[in-house]
């Protein structure tokens, strides 16, 4: 699209003349960069297109956006068939969540808060804030590679490493209490258990023990500690009680989810 093209080139432009510090990104060209990317990661990572499952990521990702001050936003749920344990997000509302993850999650309450975790890293505009930091500190290549087809060639692995973690620096921990911060609330606005949270931080923790190249990818780009897992609990505790009775921990939709999930034909092997 020329429109978005020249955005882009505009950003850019921007960047490259005065910095990141000086280059105040829109909602708008938030939400282009985002679909700019959304499309190249459309041709590099595997993604689930059955039509049950994008259906039901969507419809539980936006019960959750909705309650965001970010409403506004065309959100974007995805599913990643990929074993690998991740999640992520991009500028604009585009959110990534590997069948892997899924397939670890024992209830809805769970992925929920991923989903949530990762809609706070929009709202917050970490997403736009990293990749305009990576430019500050010589990532013009990860940029552009962002917003070109150069980092096209190396399908498979490489190009989930790409989407997943190299493409996105590490979160600062105080994004990542940040992003934590808004899961919860945004779990609890929307009738969602908000300890799933601190469940599947334990679930990945547990993983990373036995099985730690399984979730290499979500925690070099999220640390993740035994911390994290307090300070939610500890932000869980302040709620009154009643306004936490009645959430909803599982559904049996999410059940049926992700059943379908199981059925579905195994993810393809990464491409070394
Ligand atoms: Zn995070």
């Amino acid at each position: 699209m020329p429109a978005t093209q020249s955005a882009i080139h505009r950003l850019l432009a921007c960047l490259a003349l005065a910095g990141a510090a000086a280059c105040a990104v829109s909602q708008q060209q938030e939400v282009e960069l985002g679909a700019t990317t959304a499309a190249q990661i459309d041709t590099m990572l595997p993604l689930i297109h059955d039509a049950a499952v994008v259906s039901y990521i969507n419809s539980l990702g936006n019960q959750l956006a909705r309650a965001t001050d970010k409403r506004d936003l065309d959100w974007h749920f995805t599913v990643v068939d990929s074993k690998e344990v991740n999640a992520f997000a991009l500028p604009g509302g585009w959110i990534y969540v590997n069948r892997g993850l899924i397939e670890r999650a024992e209830n809805m309450s769970q992925v929920a808060g991923v989903l949530g975790h990762e809609i706070g890293h929009v709202t917050r505009r970490h997403t736009v804030q990293q990749m305009q930091q990576q430019q500050e500190v010589g990532g013009a290549a990860v940029l552009l590679c962002t917003l070109t087809k150069v980092c096209e060639s190396g399908a498979g692995e490489t190009a989930v490493n790409v989407a997943g973690s190299a493409l996105f620096a590490k979160f600062s921990r105080s994004d990542e209490a940040e992003a934590d911060a808004e899961g919860v609330k945004t779990s609890v606005k929307s009738g969602i258990d908000p300890d799933g949270i601190p469940e599947m931080f334990r679930i990945l923790l547990n993983e990373r023990k036995s099985n730690p190249s399984a979730v290499d990818a979500f925690f070099a780009s999220h640390p993740l500690e035994e911390a994290r897992i307090s300070a939610t609990q500890a932000q869980i505790k302040q709620y009154p009680p009643a306004a936490l009775r009645g959430l909803t921990q599982d559904t049996p939709e999410f059940q049926s989810f992700k059943r379908r999930l199981q059925g579905l034909p195994p993810s393809p092997k990464p491409k070394g």
